[in-house]
C-alpha cells in the first residue's frame, strides 16, 4: 500500500515521528571512523546496535563495513559496560591489530552512565593498549540530534587527538563534513590543482570505494593516518565543511592548538563551490588556475544551455542540514522552486538559514528541521511539485504522487554512483545537474502529446 493513507489535512504532532528523516548517532560516528587509517570502529552497547549501524552503512556504500561491539547482556546493562569494554579493547589489539579503535557510545551505554575516558585511562593503565597504538572515543547517545550529530562528534575526537608541537607544519586542515568517498577525492583533487597542501579528515576515500581485487583487506589503505590528525594542531588554518558536521572539531583545533578556523558551506552549487575556491585561494595566497576556471565555465554553461528546463519547478527536499543549505542556494540560483525542504536533525539555525536563501522567491517556502517524511508527503499533497530530491525513502512518495525524483543524500540504498561520483565542486555541480535534467525531461517526454515530442532539446 506503500503511503497512499497518509492524509491530506495536517494536525498538530508533538510526540509522534512518522517516518523519520534521520537515523541514529551511531551510524555517523561509525561512518566518520571508517575515514581514519587502519581505524576499527567499535560500537559501546549491545550487539544489535551495531549490526544495525554497519548494516545500513553496507547497504549504503556496498562494501562490508568492519567494527567490533562491547556485545552488551543483562549484566552490562545493569552493572556497566567497563569490564566489556576492557576486553574488547584487549581483543581487538590482540586479534585484529588496528592502528586506532574509535569508541562510540549508545542509547544504552549512554543511560547506563558508562564514562569512556575513565575507561579508556584504566585500559592504558592495564596495559591493554599496545604502545603507539590510539583509543579514541565520542559519546553518541541516539535519544539526541541524529547521525550527523554522532558524525560531528566523532570528527571532534578526532580533533582532540591534535598537537601543537610548535612548528607550523605548511598545511590547511579540511574538515570536509559528511560527503562521500568521491567527494572527498574531489576536495583533495581540488587542492593539489590549486598547488594547496592539505591535511583531510576523516577521509573515507580507499576505504568505502575500493575496487574489487579479489582480496579482502580488513584495513584497507586509504583513510587519514593518525600520525596526520595528530600534525593537523600544527597546520596553518582549517576549512570546516559544514556547520552541522565540522563546525565543533574545527573550533576545537582553534582552542586546543591556536588553529584559525573559518566555517563553510559544504561545496554543492555554483555559489557554495565559489567560497570555497576563494576560501582554499586565501588562505593558502596562490591563485585560481586554468583548469579550475574551466570546471567553473562548463557549469555555467550547462545552466545557461538548458535554464529553461530548470526554470520554476518546483522541488521538496529531505536530507541532512549542510547539504540542504547548499542544495537550497543551488536551487535557487538556477531559478527553481525548493518549497518543501525538511530534515531530521533539530536545530532551528537551519530553519533561519534556509528561510534567508528562499527569502527572494515569490511563493511559500515550508522548512522543518527535526521534522519527518510524513510531514514533508501532506505538504507535498497540499502544494504539489515537479520533483522529489533525498534519500532512497523518499521512492515510496515519489510513487505514490507520480513525482520525478533524484536519489541524494544518505542513505540511497537502491542505486549506485554515489560513491564514485563526486556531487561537490563544479564537477560535481555538473553530475547533480545531469542528473536532475535528465529526471524531468525523461518525465516531459512520457508526457508530452505526439506534436512536442521533440528530437533535439
Ligand atoms: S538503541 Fe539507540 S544506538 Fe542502538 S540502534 Fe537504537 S537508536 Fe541506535
Amino acid at each position: 500500500m506503500l503511503l497512499r493513507h497518509t492524509p491530506q489535512v495536517i494536525t498538530e504532532r508533538k510526540a509522534l515521528t512518522i517516518n523519520p528523516a534521520k537515523t541514529c548517532q551511531p551510524i555517523g560516528a561509525m561512518y566518520a571512523s571508517l575515514g581514519i587509517k587502519g581505524c576499527l570502529p567499535h560500537s559501546h552497547g549491545s550487539q544489535g546496535c551495531c549490526a544495525y549501524h554497519r548494516s545500513t552503512l553496507t547497504r549504503h556504500y556496498k562494501e562490508p563495513i568492519s567494527a567490533a561491539t562491547s556485545s552488551f547482556t543483562e549484566g552490562a546493562s545493569v552493572f556497566g559496560g567497563q569490564a566489556n569494554l576492557l576486553q574488547a579493547i584487549n581483543n581487538i589489539f590482540t586479534v585484529y591489530e588496528p592502528e586506532a579503535i574509535a569508541v562510540h557510545t549508545t542509547c544504552l551505554s549512554e543511560t547506563i552512565g558508562d564514562d569512556l575516558p575513565q575507561i579508556f585511562n584504566k585500559a592504558i593503565k592495564e596495559k591493554k593498549v599496545p604502545p603507539g597504538k590510539t583509543l579514541l572515543g565520542a559519546p553518541t547517545p541516539s535519544y539526541v540530534g541524529s547521525h550527523v550529530t554522532g558524525f560531528s562528534n566523532m570528527v571532534k575526537a578526532m580533533a582532540g587527538l591534535a598537537e601543537n608541537t610548535g612548528t607550523r607544519n605548511g598545511k590547511i586542515n579540511i574538515l570536509p563534513g559528511w560527503v562521500e568517498p568521491s567527494d572527498m577525492e574531489e576536495i583533495k583533487r581540488i587542492a593539489a590543482l590549486m598547488g594547496v597542501k592539505i591535511s583531510i579528515y576523516p577521509d573515507t576515500s580507499g576505504v568505502l570505494n575500493t575496487p574489487l581485487t579479489g582480496k579482502y583487506n580488513m584495513f584497507p589503505d586509504g583513510g587519514t593516518s593518525i600520525a596526520e590528525i595528530r600534525d593537523s594542531g600544527n597546520a596553518s588554518g582549517t576549512l570546516a565543511l559544514g556547520e552541522w558536521c565540522s563546525a565543533d572539531g574545527a573550533r576545537l583545533l582553534d582552542t586546543q592548538c591556536k588553529v584559525p578556523c573559518s566555517i563553510l558551506d559544504i561545496p554543492v552549487g555554483l555559489k557554495a563551490t565559489d567560497r570555497f575556491i576563494d576560501a582554499l585561494r586565501t588562505v593558502a595566497g596562490t591563485s585560481v588556475p586554468d583548469e579550475i576556471a574551466t570546471e567553473r565555465g562548463r557549469l555555467v554553461d550547462l545552466i545557461s544551455d538548458m535554464h529553461q528546463y530548470f526554470y520554476g519547478k518546483k522541488v521538496a527536499l529531505v536530507g541532512d542540514p549542510d547539504q540542504l543549505i547548499s542544495m537550497t542556494e543551488f536551487l535557487v540560483s538556477i531559478d527553481m522552486l525548493p518549497v518543501h525542504i525538511i530534515t531530521g536533525t533539530p536545530g532551528k539555525k537551519f530553519e533561519k538559514r534556509i528561510q534567508e536563501i528562499t527569502a527572494e522567491l515569490n511563493c511559500e517556502v515550508n522548512v522543518k528541521a527535526k521534522g519527518d517524511m510524513f510531514l514533508l508527503h501532506q505538504w507535498i499533497k497540499n502544494e504539489p511539485v515537479d520533483l522529489i530530491i533525498g534519500n532512497s525513502y523518499c521512492k515510496y512518495i515519489a510513487r505514490d504522487e507520480d513525482i520525478p525524483f533524484v536519489r541524494w543524500g544518505f542513505p540511497i540504498l537502491d542505486r549506485q554512483g554515489h560513491q564514485y561520483f563526486p556531487s561537490i565542486g563544479y564537477m560535481g555541480g555538473l553530475r547533480l545537474l545531469e542528473k536532475i535534467l535528465n529526471c524531468l525531461l525523461d518525465r516531459k517526454e512520457r508526457d508530452d502529446t505526439e506534436e512536442k515530442f521533440e528530437l533535439v532539446l
